[in-house]
């Protein structure tokens, strides 16, 4: 099974400063640094593992002068990673000296986790996950391979009613319900480690969001191949009268978009091609990639982007 978060989309501010947090803050590897296909002349930066894996991708569509989004209901409240249970004290401290806002550890469902902000103030935590330190750890920027992010624990989503996004990520995306704690109900993923929970915060009569800097814009679930990703569409429309976008090829998956009954908008997205796709693994990251259709254009968008230092 390939179930569980594929990867989440947010928008931040300036390019070079969000980089510069994702790599040199957070450890995390540039995995493709390519455009935001639907505006080229907007970069599109997926962070993950070593190879990008599903469950590891957080990416962002950086705008330099985006006005800061207001959280609210329909959206993504929060997104967490995974670490070591033993590796808290030790990003705490980080965050001290590298000047990151961050909350005092705190535990939730049973685990510690240290909530913090970005540069643009996007709402994130990491998790101490019992186990995660066996897992293969990225030793990267300053930070030890055993202290590293092993991908994503969970998303938090703000919603008016749990009900019918319950509904979809049990019957659609394999999740079921584990736990509640607070207004918050938790979905999780049997068996998968990275990416396997979602958690819906309830907040009725809370404002809607509007998107800006610091915003998640969608949250893609995994389908392992196109198959897969038929089949939850069929599911989608028979099971929650729900229709997707037509299938967009993204380069290194392909996907499908639709809005969840809450606001929230889901896409789902194949676990392949993946991202070794256009350039080996060991360079990943490091070069410009553009699909084919953008590739005549390539002398005038690198002259438009903003430039990383
Ligand atoms: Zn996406």
């Amino acid at each position: 099974m390939s179930n569980g978060i594929h990867h989440v989309t947010a928008i931040s501010g300036p390019a070079r400063r969000n980089l510069g947090f994702y790599a040199g803050i957070l450890g995390l590897r540039l995995v493709k640094k390519t455009v935001n296909f639907d505006d080229p002349g907007t970069y599109h930066f997926y962070y993950g593992d070593e190879a990008g894996h599903p469950g590891t991708l957080l990416t962002f569509f950086p705008w330099e002068t985006a006005s800061k989004g207001q959280v609210g209901t329909g959206e993504t409240f929060e997104t967490a990673f995974r670490v070591p249970a033993a590796a808290i004290g030790y990003w705490a401290q980080r965050f001290v000296e590298k000047g990151v806002a961050h909350e005092t550890p705190a535990r939730r469902f049973g685990e510690p986790v240290l909530s913090f902000r970005d540069p643009d103030g996007m709402r994130l935590a990491l998790v101490g996950v019992a186990g995660a330190e066996s897992e293969p750890g990225r030793e990267a920027a300053d930070i030890p391979a055993e202290m590293a992010i092993r991908g994503f624990h969970s998303v938090t989503l703000l919603i008016e009613d749990a009900q019918p996004t319950g509904g979809i990520l049990a019957d659609v995306f394999g999740f079921a319900e584990t736990a509640s704690e607070g207004t918050t109900v938790r979905y999780q993923v049997a068996g998968e480690g990275q990416g396997g929970i979602v958690d819906l915060r309830v907040a009725p009569g809370f404002p809607r969001g509007n998107l800006g800097a610091a915003s998640v814009h969608h949250v893609a679930f995994r389908a392992a191949d196109d198959a897969a990703q038929a089949a939850m569409v069929e599911r989608l429309v028979a099971n929650h009268g729900l229709r997707t976008t037509r299938q967009k090829d993204r380069a290194y998956f392909r996907s499908v978009y639709f809005h969840e009954p809450n606001g929230v908008l889901f896409e789902i997205a194949t676990d392949v091609p993946g991202f070794a796709v256009d350039e080996p693994l060991a360079g990943l990251g490091q070069s410009l990639k553009l699909p084919a259709f953008l590739e005549p254009r390539r002398a005038t968008l690198e002259r438009v982007l903003p430039d990383l230092g």
